[in-house]
C-alpha cells in the first residue's frame, strides 16, 4: 500500500510490519556513523519498523519498501523529549498565587502559602492531570516530578500523584520524587526515602544550600539513599552568589561515600557568576562522581537578578557547553509551570 496526500500513521495496524521512506533526523539522533548529514545537520531515512521497533535504519533510498509504506516526503522526526526536572504538584495555581515582585524569595514565601491552603489538595489532581495533557499533547513521553516534602500533606499529595502516575502509565512516565530540604531530620528523610522507595523508579530529592554542617548533611541523603537504593536529585547553588558551592559539595559526597547510583543535579546558576577556574575545579568533580546536570533557563531567567528598577544582567544559566566538554550529562528541563516561580 503506498498512501499519497494525508499520511497517517494512526492507519497503521499496530501488528503490521511497515516502512517509512525519505524521514529526515537529526544526526545527533542516529546511533549509526553510516549515515551522512544531508544539511543542518539532519540525515535522511528509511526505516522499518515492526511492532513498534526499529528494524532497520537506512540512508534514504536504499531501505526495503514493505507492503504497508509510507513517503514521508523528507517530513523531520524528533525523539519524544524527557523532561527530567519538574514541579508538576505546584503548578497551574498562578491565578490565586501569584509572586507580585517576581523574585526567588517571592516565589519561595508564596509557594509555601500556596501549599499549606486548603485549595492545594483540593485541585491537586485536576492541575497535575491538565499539566500531563499538555506535556502529552506536545509529544513528551516521560516526566521527573518533585513533590514537595510538606508535614501537612505530603502523603495526600503524593498518592493522589501516584495514583495518577498508574492512569497515565501507558501514555507518560511519570516518576515522582519525594522533595526533601538538605536539613531535615532524619526521621523525615528517612520516611521520604522509603515512600520514594516503594515507587518503580526511586529517587529522593533534596533542596541544597550554603550550611555551617553542609558535609555532614549530605552524606547523610547519600548514605540513606544508598541504603534504600535509591536515585539522587538535587537542587543547588539556585543563587548568584559567588561562595555558594553546593554543587562541588555534592560531587565530594558522592566520591567520599562511594555512591554508585544515579545523581542528578539541577539549577547550579552560582556557577554562572564564578571565576572561571572555580567553575573548572567544581566540574572537575562532577565528572569525577559520573554526575549529570540539568540547566533550567526558562525559571532561572525569570527569578534570578531581579532588583526593582533594575534591568537583570546575570540570568543564572548552568555551565553545559563546559559540563559537556569534560563528558558530563547535561538535560535541559522545565521545572515550574504558571506558579510563583515561573509565569
Ligand atoms: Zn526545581
Amino acid at each position: 500500500m503506498s498512501w499519497s496526500g494525508a499520511v497517517s500513521l494512526q492507519n497503521v495496524a499496530l501488528d503490521t510490519a511497515y516502512s517509512l521512506r525519505n524521514l529526515r533526523f537529526p544526526r545527533v539522533t542516529v546511533a549509526d556513523s553510516q549515515l551522512s548529514c544531508i544539511s543542518d545537520g539532519l540525515v535522511e531515512v528509511d526505516l522499518v519498523i515492526d511492532r513498534s521497533e526499529i528494524k532497520s535504519v537506512k540512508p534514504a533510498g536504499s531501505g526495503a519498501v514493505l507492503t504497508t509504506d509510507i513517503d514521508m516526503a523528507h517530513a523531520m522526526a524528533w525523539p519524544c523529549p524527557i523532561d527530567c526536572h519538574t514541579h508538576l504538584d505546584k503548578g497551574q495555581v498562578w491565578p490565586r498565587s501569584k509572586n507580585t515582585d517576581g523574585s526567588f524569595e517571592g516565589a519561595s514565601g508564596v509557594a509555601y502559602r500556596e501549599s499549606m491552603g486548603p485549595a492545594f489538595t483540593a485541585d491537586v489532581d485536576t492541575r497535575v492531570d491538565f499539566s500531563l495533557r499538555t506535556a502529552y499533547s506536545h509529544g513528551t513521553r516521560a516526566i521527573r516530578s518533585h513533590v514537595d516534602g510538606n508535614s501537612i500533606n505530603f502523603s495526600q499529595v503524593f498518592d493522589q500523584l501516584t495514583e495518577l502516575s498508574n492512569t497515565w502509565a501507558d501514555r507518560i512516565i511519570l516518576q515522582l520524587c519525594p522533595f526533601s530540604d538538605v536539613s531535615d531530620s532524619i526521621e523525615w528523610l528517612s520516611f521520604l526515602a522509603t515512600r520514594a522507595a516503594k515507587q518503580p523508579y526511586g529517587v529522593l530529592s533534596s533542596f541544597v544550600y550554603p550550611t555551617p554542617r553542609l558535609d555532614a548533611q549530605l552524606d547523610r541523603v547519600v548514605q540513606l539513599a544508598d541504603a534504600k537504593g535509591l536515585a539522587l536529585d538535587f537542587h543547588a547553588d539556585e543563587i548568584l552568589n559567588q561562595e555558594s558551592h553546593c554543587l562541588r559539595a555534592i560531587a565530594r559526597s558522592v566520591l567520599r561515600n562511594k555512591f554508585d547510583g544515579p545523581v542528578l543535579v539541577g539549577h547550579c546558576c552560582a556557577l554562572s557568576v564564578q571565576p572561571a577556574e572555580e567553575v573548572s575545579k567544581t566540574l572537575d568533580l562532577v565528572a569525577a562522581a559520573g554526575i549529570g546536570i540539568v540547566a533550567l533557563p526558562l525559571c532561572n531567567a525569570y527569578l534570578m537578578d531581579r532588583h526593582h528598577a533594575q534591568t537583570p544582567r546575570h540570568r543564572g544559566t548552568a555551565p553545559v557547553h563546559e559540563a559537556r566538554s569534560r563528558g558530563i550529562e547535561v538535560a535541559i528541563g522545565s521545572d515550574n509551570v504558571r506558579d510563583a516561580s515561573y509565569w
